[in-house]
């Protein structure tokens, strides 16, 4: 088979090219992967507008999480290759999907050529903080799309930046992932800690495995990732929870939260941070469909309160986040530092209670 690749760059007029997409490989659940040449890897905190640099190891994700806001880069991707000419009228269809979600899910992007990407970047961050000074900034993992979504078994994407990265000293490196395929590669992330600074952040909203199949797709069972957390600490990674997106009325409840807090102690996790839900215009589509079909008692307030803005409504975020603080100092956790604050140094919500 030929393979040819999806340029991030536009071409020199608007023609379309036939077959410009390398399929790497299908799946029979109808995920389809395909090449795409990756002339940067790592987002600045310039073009991003938060305080951190990003990786993404792929573009769009197969776990397919209903509330997941990062479709917006998979969209803006398949538009950029459609305006480039890249793509031809029945690719574009079917890279966006009929509603414009569903490509999101199952057609994913595996970067190419990201070592040779990754090493002129890393000269552009070593650069960013001046000559002779060493940058601070976090460089997050995983913040577009999980690094360890199952097509990490077959291309070892993440794995290849990790063994990079692993040579590098002084960084602050942060990984998020619900997948347990990242104990695969203990023995990379040991060798980036005893450099640099290291946190595994695993994402798990819920214990309660029902609430899971509704809202994730094809995530990995919380008992797996659990599994995984206890493994990474075992190990001597620094490692922990992280409950987001915490669903109002689904997930916020005390007796759910305590489950995860009890869970990550178990598993030994160093911290467990906690975000209220956002709807962004993205994520709508897919979610508030699934949240009418298995939660319509909450369609209305959802609407209600997403009616005006993606964010939480201040007073509810205020009260989540005063509940998560008293179950961090139950658990013996450090106090709330989401991973915006984490690695942004940016302030928590104002203060006031809960319910939407
Ligand atoms: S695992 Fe993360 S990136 Fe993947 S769909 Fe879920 S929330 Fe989005």
């Amino acid at each position: 088979m030929r393979l040819t690749q999806l340029p991030l760059l536009p071409s020199a007029g608007p023609r379309v090219r036939p077959s410009a997409l390398a399929v790497l490989d299908e799946r029979l659940r109808g995920t389809r992967f395909v090449s795409l040449a990756a002339r940067s890897l790592l987002n600045s905190p310039q073009q991003t507008g938060v305080d951190f640099w990003s990786l993404n190891p792929y573009v769009g994700c197969e776990f397919g999480c209903t509330y997941c806001y990062a479709r917006y880069a998979h969209r803006y991707v398949v538009e950029r290759a459609h305006d480039a000419g890249r793509l031809s009228v029945a690719e574009f269809r079917d890279f966006r999907g009929p509603h414009g979600w569903e490509a999101f899910e199952r057609r994913i992007f595996v970067k190419d050529g990201v070592l040779d990407a990754l090493e002129r970047d890393l000269q552009r961050y070593f650069r960013s903080a001046g000559p002779g000074v060493s940058p601070t900034a976090a460089i997050v993992i995983g913040t577009a799309t999980d690094p360890y979504q199952p097509g990490e078994r077959r291309f070892r994407v993440t794995r290849r930046i990790l063994e990079r990265l692993a040579r590098c000293e002084g960084l602050n490196i942060g990984i998020i992932t619900k997948s347990p395929l990242v104990a695969r590669d203990i023995d990379v992330l040991r060798r980036i800690a005893e450099r640099s600074d290291l946190e595994v952040h695993v994402s798990l909203t819920t214990v309660d495995v029902g609430i899971i199949r509704r809202l994730e797709a094809r995530s990995p069972m919380p008992a797996a990732r659990l599994r995984a957390l206890r493994r990474l600490t075992a190990a001597g990674i620094t490692a922990g929870l992280i409950v987001a997106p915490v669903l109002p009325g689904i997930t916020d409840d005390v007796p759910h939260l305590e489950a995860l807090f009890q869970a990550a102690r178990e598993a030994g996790a160093r911290f467990v941070h906690a975000g209220p839900l956002r709807l962004y215009a993205a994520v709508r589509d897919r979610f508030l469909p699934v949240l009418d079909a298995h939660f319509p008692h909450l369609s209305e307030r959802y609407r209600r309160a997403y009616a005006r803005a993606s964010g939480a409504p201040r007073l509810y975020a205020a009260a989540l986040d005063r509940r998560v603080r008293r179950l961090q100092r139950r658990f013996g956790f450090p106090e709330n530092e989401g991973m915006r604050d984490r690695y942004t140094r940016r302030l928590p919500p104002a203060q006031g209670t809960l319910g939407l």
